[in-house]
């Protein structure tokens, strides 16, 4: 048990600042530290925007992204195209997907994947909200955008099979050679796979 440096009040803000992904003790004393000493700046607005977001953020029904309308902005977009839906295992992945700007379609968020070690069920992911939506005539096509793990894939192949009644094509990401990638720095499983999935020239 480390020595407490400072008041209880500043002790608890470490503590849940610790909390965080990516934040240790360390770093967290350091977070604590510059918003107590940017109080007007930083530590007031910072309070406010938590306050509002633990009031207003909602999950979207429909596709399980986080905002603050149910269904959310992406869902009422009528810019997108509603003959594709882009499945995701968690929003993290929808937000990286959207800062590259390459999805035009609708997304659903999984919650996780199916995995046997760590005990997640079909029945613990949002797979019969994405057959529901799967139903929909306007849907023609869903890529399945999951991480290239076994349990990525066995979940690919779970919700490959869910819909195999539907008039849908299931599509995969590419696995392959990153943008800009050497091919001496990439690991061995990437390698063959983007050999495996070589596409015409
Ligand atoms: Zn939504």
């Amino acid at each position: 048990m480390s020595r407490a440096i400072a008041g209880p009040e500043i002790e608890r803000l470490i503590q849940l600042l610790a909390r965080l992904p990516g934040l240790g003790p360390r770093s967290a004393r350091r977070a604590a530290l510059h918003l107590v000493k940017k109080r007007e700046a930083l530590l007031g607005p910072l309070a406010e925007a938590m306050a509002v977001a633990r009031e207003r953020i909602v999950v979207c029904r429909s596709c399980g992204n986080i905002d603050t309308s149910d269904p959310c902005s992406l869902c009422c977009d009528p810019r997108r195209d509603d003959s594709q839906i882009v499945v995701v295992a968690d929003i993290a992945d929808l937000w990286a997907l959207e800062r590259s700007g390459a999805v035009a379609g609708r997304y659903h968020v999984l919650g996780g994947v199916l995995s046997a070690l760590d005990g997640v069920r079909p029945e613990h992911l949002t797979l019969d909200q994405l057959v529901t939506r799967a139903a929909d005539p306007r849907v023609k096509e869903i890529i399945l955008a999951l991480n290239a793990t076994v349990d990525g894939q066995t979940t690919a192949h779970f919700i490959t099979d869910a819909l195999a009644h539907l008039p849908v094509r299931v599509t995969k990401l590419a696995h392959g050679v990153p943008v800009g990638g050497e091919l001496d720095y990439l690991d061995d499983g990437t390698l063959a796979a983007a050999i495996r999935q070589r596409t015409g020239f």
